[in-house]
């Protein structure tokens, strides 16, 4: 029969950078995840605390894990988490955090050779692909500028390569992928980073632990 351990501490993660930079800060307290997710197909990954799991799930997905329980806390980037709040409200997600982690920008990116300032002058109407859709609609709203928003998923950088799209809103780091696709950065709409974030409830009911991370992710970072 399988019992439950209810001082378990369950921590959502996703895959790639923010596992990946979210390991060394958990390392810095001794906290070692047992299994590599990249060779592993499971979802939840024992750590050597008997009393702290880690389970994988999409970027997208972290904050509603943890908004309704079902991981204690999370990681996870601005730009998700500013979207999953437009969107879902903050209701039971506290946020105590940045990381510091998984740093980039969002940004506004355009063809090369595409007169955005013109374009933005003129007042003309501009469509914009995203995966970013708050962000974007806010940003260009605020900025007085009309846009006709596309929702995508992914490979933003496509949209506008086949006349998809004007501009597109994404997430820049060295710029790489869009030098490789010719496209330029034309407004840097805000820096991200990734931040901690905590089911209120399991906070009030698992105090003692819960605290012990925050303690042990704040101190890490200010190393
Ligand atoms: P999925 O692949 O499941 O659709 P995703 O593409 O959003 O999700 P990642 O690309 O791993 O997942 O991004 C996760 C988080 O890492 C983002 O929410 C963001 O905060 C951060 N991130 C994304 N791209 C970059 C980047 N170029 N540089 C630094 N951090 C980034
Ligand atoms: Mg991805």
């Amino acid at each position: 029969m399988r019992t439950e351990n209810f001082n378990m501490i369950t921590l959502a993660l996703s895959k790639g950078r923010i596992f990946d930079e979210t390991l060394p800060l958990l390392k810095t307290a001794g906290i070692e995840v047992l299994e590599n997710p990249e060779t592993s197909r499971k979802l939840i990954l024992p750590t050597n605390q008997p009393d702290l799991r880690v389970v994988l799930v999409r970027a997208t997905d972290v904050p509603t894990y943890v908004q309704y329980g079902g991981a204690d806390l999370g990681v996870t980037g601005q730009d998700t988490l500013i979207e999953h709040c437009a969107e879902w409200g903050a209701t039971g997600l506290y946020q105590p955090l940045d990381l510091r982690i998984a740093q980039c920008r969002m940004s506004v990116a355009v063809p090369a050779g595409f007169d955005y300032a013109g374009k933005v002058k003129q007042g003309a109407r501009l469509r914009v692909a995203t995966k970013y859709t708050h962000t974007a609609r806010e940003f260009f709203a605020a900025k007085g500028v009309h846009v006709d928003i596309i929702k995508l998923y992914g490979s933003m950088e496509l949209a506008p390569l086949i006349g998809m799209a004007d501009a597109i809103v994404d997430l820049v780091s060295s710029g790489n992928t869009l030098k490789a696709n010719q496209l330029v950065e034309v407004e840097h709409i805000m820096p991200i980073s990734s931040h901690l974030v905590i089911n209120h409830a399991a906070l009030k009911l698992k105090q003692e632990p819960i605290r012990r991370l925050i303690g042990i992710f704040a101190a890490a970072i200010a190393q």
